[in-house]
């Protein structure tokens, strides 16, 4: 998805996606126990061999539907071994590095999610910037995302073969067998306004996407895989926020080890050397892959999840090497200064404890600002909208300004169309993820008043943190 900015940005830069694919039909080929992080060759279910594909290509004549709600208890579905690699449930773990010792190094802790409940997101909405206009778009968003799930709770990016959808909706994406990344992406904003498996509206919907990613673990040495051919450790990184936003919200047991083994693998993939993320475990970085992947850590130590510290000590290191006006700017696989990987980077730089005093930080703010919001590139906005948001004051108010409206204003209204989003202003990312991909930023952006806590204010300082 982003998966797909990055492989824009790769195109770009050369063209590098006839490469990926060719790397990933290697390590599909490659031996899965030298390599924990390849792809799989056959399918499994949490480590099980099973007669169905893992990655199953979205059909133009579904099978006939095995009701989600007929789903087994999602405790039953992680196999034995994966409880006995962790035990029963994650312990809470207190990894806290002293902000004197290494201010930089010390991740983010607390309910960072408890923005979502509603009468707090309410508050928020109000006190936000949000307005009636924007929650119903969030709100006619969730409702096209729900109607265009699949019936074993997954999406695809090809949202057309939904039969009920039967083509009416254009723009679908081209990655078609990043499955679990579209389920993912299509989670999020779910779970962003409230809703996990056990309460809100579409409980249900989240279940069978919750139910689609365990079902499609693999048990590795290092962790549980959610890689992917089409969408590599993007997809991991989105289907870990996923599980573990989940867990942090319902607290569900059953969702403990498979969301800490998720985690596992991020720290398994890390580069070893240069402290980043790509697309396959353990090669030098990209500043995008690399955000997602940060993004999920940072949900997992909220969940009370275990992440070494060393794995944030690196990712810093990482963003060290990508920076330039001493961190105002970042680049995607260089140093440089790039917008998007900007506002990811110092996305990223907040929640590893860069605080507002911060002189880089500063710049970096005044910078975005002064390009300003964009409707025509939703994943420089999903990012530069948080860090505006997370800085707040007068500059988030202009932002928001010129951000909530016209955004609003581009939602279909019309036909099956109604509540999602196409923008195609040359943003690859758009074109390969098509209307689910452009849905689900949008709807995260409309989220963000309330889809995290507050960074810098004493009362989430206090409270929340
Ligand atoms: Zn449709």
């Amino acid at each position: 998805l982003t998966v797909l900015t990055g492989l824009s940005l790769c195109v770009m830069a050369k063209p590098l996606l006839p490469a990926l694919q060719a790397s990933c039909a290697m390590v599909a080929e490659g031996n899965n126990a030298e390599n924990p992080g390849a792809t799989p060759r056959g399918p499994q279910v949490c480590g099980i061999a099973t007669d169905e594909p893992a990655l199953v290509e979205a059909q133009a004549e579904p099978p006939p539907k095995p009701s989600i709600a007929a789903a087994p208890p999602l405790r039953k579905l992680l196999p034995r071994q994966v409880a006995q690699t962790l035990g029963p449930s994650p312990k809470p773990v207190a990894v806290v590095v002293s902000q004197a010792e290494s201010p930089e190094a010390s991740a983010p802790a607390g309910n960072d999610l408890a923005g979502r409940g509603e009468k707090l997101r309410r508050q928020m909405l109000a006190q936000y910037g949000g307005s009636d206009h924007s929650e119903a778009a969030v709100m006619a968003a969730l409702k096209w995302l729900a109607e265009h799930q699949l019936s074993d709770g997954s999406w695809s990016l090809q949202h057309q073969t939904h039969p009920h959808c039967h083509g009416q909706c254009g723009n679908p994406g081209t990655m078609l067998h990043a499955r679990v990344a579209a389920t993912s992406l299509a989670l999020l904003p779910f779970l962003g306004a409230g809703n996990t498996h056990q309460e809100g509206h579409y409980k249900q919907t989240v279940r069978g996407g919750v139910y689609y990613l365990l079902k499609h673990m693999r048990l590795t040495p290092a962790g549980a895989a959610l890689n992917e051919p089409s969408g590599a450790m993007y997809s991991h990184g989105l289907a870990s926020i996923a599980l573990c936003e989940a867990y942090a919200m319902s607290h569900d047991k059953a969702l403990a080890n498979g969301a800490q083994l998720a985690v596992k693998f991020i720290c398994y993939a890390q580069d070893p050397v240069g402290g980043g993320w790509r697309y396959q475990p353990q090669t030098p970085g990209d500043t995008s892959v690399t955000g997602w992947q940060l993004m999920a850590l940072k949900s997992a130590r909220m969940a009370d999840l275990l992440v070494p510290q060393p794995v944030f000590a690196g990712a810093s290191r990482f963003l060290d090497s990508m920076q330039t006006e001493e961190g105002a700017r970042y680049g995607y696989t260089s140093a440089g200064s790039q917008p998007t990987m900007t506002a990811i980077g110092l996305l990223c730089r907040m929640y590893l404890g860069w605080q507002k005093e911060n002189p880089a930080l500063r710049q970096g703010i005044e910078d975005l600002a002064a390009r300003g919001p964009s409707t025509n590139d939703l994943y420089y906005a999903y990012y530069a909208t948080q860090v505006m948001r997370q800085w707040g004051g007068p500059a988030w108010q202009k932002w928001n300004d010129g951000m909530r409206d016209p955004l609003i204003a581009l939602q279909s209204a019309q036909g099956h169309e109604t509540g999602s989003w196409f923008i195609d202003k040359g943003e690859v990312g758009s074109r390969v993820g098509g209307r689910l991909y452009c849905t689900c930023l949008a709807a995260m952006i409309l989220e963000v008043y309330y889809r995290h806590m507050p960074l810098y204010s004493r009362r989430s300082t206090n409270e929340a943190f």
